[in-house]
């Protein structure tokens, strides 16, 4: 029987590995396996027909050890307080092994945003910021979008924020509108990081982009952006797909096309074109491409699918979409896996631009934050591969081994207080 599926199991399942061969003793490493601060709230909203309706909402800090907490918001009918713990901590570990200043943290609401108007969703959006208040702030934890969530909604969170200290605060949030404080180039970064590292591991196995067939699951800010980028990168992507299913054509997808098509607001599941077929999100992830790009929602590669994978490669967009056992048979299979904290890491690195630009009242330009992004992204990934290779270990025990060092060390030198 397949056991239930915990994000904040594999967490620690993989934590465990990395601090054993770090050869840390468990008391040197426990305070990690626990979130810091987990705060969970009930959020009245009036709807639009006068009824009150209460979503439930969470902001989870996982570590602070190595500076100010950091993380999106996610809105989603699925959020959990074990999925937003997971988040929380993969936060944690992303910032470490891109060696960003930052702790952990994540926050989701239970809700459908497609199902809100724009007006529910920015009384939502208002009343959770004002109830999560007390623990967050430019030098405490600062949100960014996630699942469901967009510079507007993050405009909205910075407003709030700022009516109630009285002042303008940008630097509460990031993943802003560029014309109150956002990065430009912060919206795509995601995206982008995931094209750099796609980059740079088919170049350690002597292949470029242009050569290269894809898969990418999620067709939104991460897969939609990543897409695009390769598509301008001559890269053929053969299948994509979104909540309402995938599309598949064996020449390549017009990714213009579709990206005007979800652009309208619509989904996969209406788009037609010549040579395009139609196909499950699980034949989708089976394709025989040289790259498999998750970039939906954890828990897609399991168990029950892992067998039907046939990709020589897969970077990881979304965060955990793949478990701990079907990471292991993936290594079996001699499938390369370049994991999502490091991965997707590209985010939290221009959110970490974003932040620095608003607390010195100074803005860079999107060339600027794109040339730091790629630098950071290429420095990180040769890290991790240095060391995934000294060890003879994954890609992903690589990235654990430096992040988990980095938050412990972080630790010993603060000290336990009292
Ligand atoms: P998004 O809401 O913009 O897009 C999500 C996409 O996934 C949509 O295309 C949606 O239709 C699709 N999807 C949702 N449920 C699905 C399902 N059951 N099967 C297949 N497709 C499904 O979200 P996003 O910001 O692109 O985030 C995607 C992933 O990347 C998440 O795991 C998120 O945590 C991670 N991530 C996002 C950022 C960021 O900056 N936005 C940064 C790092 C990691």
């Amino acid at each position: 029987m397949v056991a239930a599926y915990n994000p904040y199991d594999n967490v620690l399942r993989v934590v465990d590995n990395a601090a054993r061969i770090l050869g840390y003793q468990p008391g040197e490493y426990e305070a990690i396996k626990y979130p810091e601060r987990e705060l969970q709230v009930s959020i009245p909203v009036q709807m639009h027909d006068g009824s009150v309706k209460v979503f439930e909402g969470y902001r989870i800090q996982h570590s602070t050890s190595r500076g100010p907490a950091k993380g999106g918001i996610r809105y989603h009918w699925n959020v959990n307080k074990d999925e937003v713990r997971a988040l929380a901590a993969w936060m944690t570990f992303k910032c470490a092994v891109v060696n960003i200043p930052y702790g952990g943290a994540k926050g989701g609401v239970v809700v459908d945003p497609e199902k809100l108007t724009s007006e529910e969703l920015r009384h939502l959006t208002r009343r959770f910021t004002a109830m999560i208040l007390p623990i967050i702030g430019p030098d405490k934890d600062i949100p960014a979008p996630d699942v469901g969530t967009n510079p507007e909604i993050m405009g909205w969170i910075m407003d709030t924020y700022s009516m109630m200290r009285g002042h303008c605060v940008p630097g509460v949030v990031t993943g802003k509108p560029v014309q109150i404080g956002g990065a430009p180039g912060r919206k795509e970064a995601t995206g982008r990081g995931v094209v750099i590292t796609t980059g740079n591991i088919l170049a350690k196995h002597g292949m470029d982009i242009a050569d290269a067939t894809f898969a990418i699951q999620g067709m939104g800010n991460v897969g939609g952006t990543a897409a695009r980028l390769l598509h301008e990168r001559n890269a053929r992507i053969l299948g994509v797909g979104d909540v309402s299913g995938a599309v598949f054509n064996p020449d390549g997808l017009d990714i213009t096309a579709i990206m005007a098509h979800l652009g309208e607001g619509k989904l996969l599941e209406s788009h037609c074109a010549e040579g395009v077929r139609h196909i499950t999100n699980g034949e989708l992830l089976g394709l025989d491409v040289s790259v498999l790009i998750p970039a939906a929602l954890e828990n897609q590669i399991n168990e029950s699918n892992v067998g039907d994978i046939k990709t020589k490669f897969i970077v990881e967009g979304a965060n955990g979409p793949t478990t701990v056992e079907a990471d292991a048979q993936l290594e079996k299979m001699g499938v390369v896996v370049v994991p999502d904290i490091l991965a997707n890491a590209g985010g939290v690195v221009v959110s970490y631009f974003e932040w620095v630009q608003n607390i010195q009242s100074m803005s860079w330009t999107e060339a600027d934050n794109n040339a730091k992004l790629t630098e950071i992204m290429n420095r990180s990934f040769n890290d991790v591969w240095d060391i995934s290779h000294e060890k003879g270990v994954s890609l992903r025990t690589g990235a654990y081994l430096i992040a988990v060092k980095r938050v412990v060390e972080a630790k010993k030198n603060r000290g336990i207080w009292p």
